[in-house]
């Protein structure tokens, strides 16, 4: 743009946030110190104005006049850093970057924790399985639950090795629970950035292998979503996960795509029918008649029916009648700890 300044044009930003993540890195890079052929070093710095189209401007001369007013203030508020034409959009961005280097650390240093929620039998009230649900223990903000930090995994990548984790781990816990007589199912969530960017195949087996964890008392859970965003590559995936034993089931069943045809093209096990069908069943008379007809056409098509968020005994005398399996839900226990787990075993 003249003198030492270059303009950066960015065609496709899914989220304008991207661009600082983008633009930190180039900060970064151009931090690190060039030797020159004399052997001298030389550091050099870099400062970043970012302007958004449309919202800080719809025309070019606009969006470099707005991203010059807020390089001006990214050089005034420190140097090596960036600047959003806005100033909500650069406290958003550092959020992020902050969020994401802080689960990082997090992966990396053991503060993720998987929990447990059972899974009851309705017909005998006995806990069959239990769904593992990660929970990041941050040592100065306590528990936080992965609406928190699941989103930002998926975008960063990141969800990747919370997904390794999370199986890994409740494949050696469901070993040692296994060898102390409690014969369970745990079911593990499956995201669709995984079913897009790992070997989901590869990384089962290895799991099941390195624990002796046996593939029939493995669930995995999908969204409706994730498997309509690529259905082919599911179908294939999907039977190749079946043909090793492992279980599987449609989580939030009924919130996602409305059409049924998948329930045929994949080999599933389980519906998990979505706590918001569940939370007024027992007086919404369009809810009755969703859940109903989701029952009888899990039954129809051989499959387990699991009702979610199950918390008063009106809905749980109502998925009885109606002939439901299983239920999950803090009627009888929100997810805990390993140790907790294995005390509503015993009771
Ligand atoms: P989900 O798989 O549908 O899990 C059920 C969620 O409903 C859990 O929330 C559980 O605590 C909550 N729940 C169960 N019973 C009740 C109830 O009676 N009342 C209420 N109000 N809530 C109930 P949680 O643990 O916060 O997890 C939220 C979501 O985060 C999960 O929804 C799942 O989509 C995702 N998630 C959790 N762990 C993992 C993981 O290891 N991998 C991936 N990919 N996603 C995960
Ligand atoms: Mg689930
Ligand atoms: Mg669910």
């Amino acid at each position: 743009m003249g003198g030492d300044e270059f303009c950066v044009v960015i065609e496709t930003l899914d989220r304008p946030e991207y661009a600082a993540i983008l633009t930190d890195e180039l900060i970064q890079i151009l931090a690190e110190a060039f030797r020159l052929e004399n052997g001298i070093d030389v550091h050099i710095g870099a400062s970043a104005g970012i302007a958004i189209f449309p919202e800080h401007g719809t025309s070019p001369e606009l969006l470099i006049q707005h991203a010059d007013a807020a390089l001006y203030r990214a050089k005034n508020e420190g140097k090596n850093t960036y600047r959003y034409y806005t100033d909500d959009l650069t406290a958003r961005s550092q959020h992020r970057i902050n969020m994401e280097a802080k689960l990082r650390f997090a992966i990396n240093h053991g503060e993720l924790r998987v929990f447990y929620q059972p899974q009851v039998q309705i017909a005998t009230g006995r806990i069959i399985g239990a769904e593992a649900l990660v929970r990041w223990l941050h040592p100065s903000e306590g528990m936080i639950f992965p609406d928190a930090f699941i989103p930002l995994a998926e975008e960063s990548g990141l969800i990747n090795f919370i997904g390794e984790f999370v199986l890994r781990e409740t494949c050696r816990q469901g070993k040692q629970w296994l060898d102390a007589g409690h014969h369970l199912t745990l079911a593990v969530n499956l995201s669709s950035y995984q079913f897009q960017y790992q070997n989901i195949q590869q990384l089962v087996e290895s799991a099941l292998a390195q624990s002796h964890y046996p593939a029939n008392r493995l669930e995995l859970e999908i969204t409706e979503s994730a498997l309509m965003q690529r259905e082919e590559a599911s179908v294939v995936l999907l039977h190749a996960l079946r043909a090793m034993g492992v279980r599987l089931a449609i989580d939030d069943f009924g919130t996602g795509y409305s059409s049924l045809s998948y329930l045929k093209r994949f080999p599933l096990d389980v519906l998990k029918i979505d706590k918001s069908f569940i939370d007024e069943v027992t007086f919404n008379k369009d809810d009755v008649a969703i859940v109903k007809t989701i029952i009888a056409m899990a039954k129809a098509l051989n499959f387990s029916v699991l009702a979610e968020g199950v918390e008063r005994i009106d809905q749980l005398d109502f998925l009885r009648e109606q002939g439901c399996d299983l239920y999950q839900g803090y009627y009888k226990s929100r997810p805990v700890s390993a140790d907790v787990f294995e005390k509503l075993l015993r009771e």
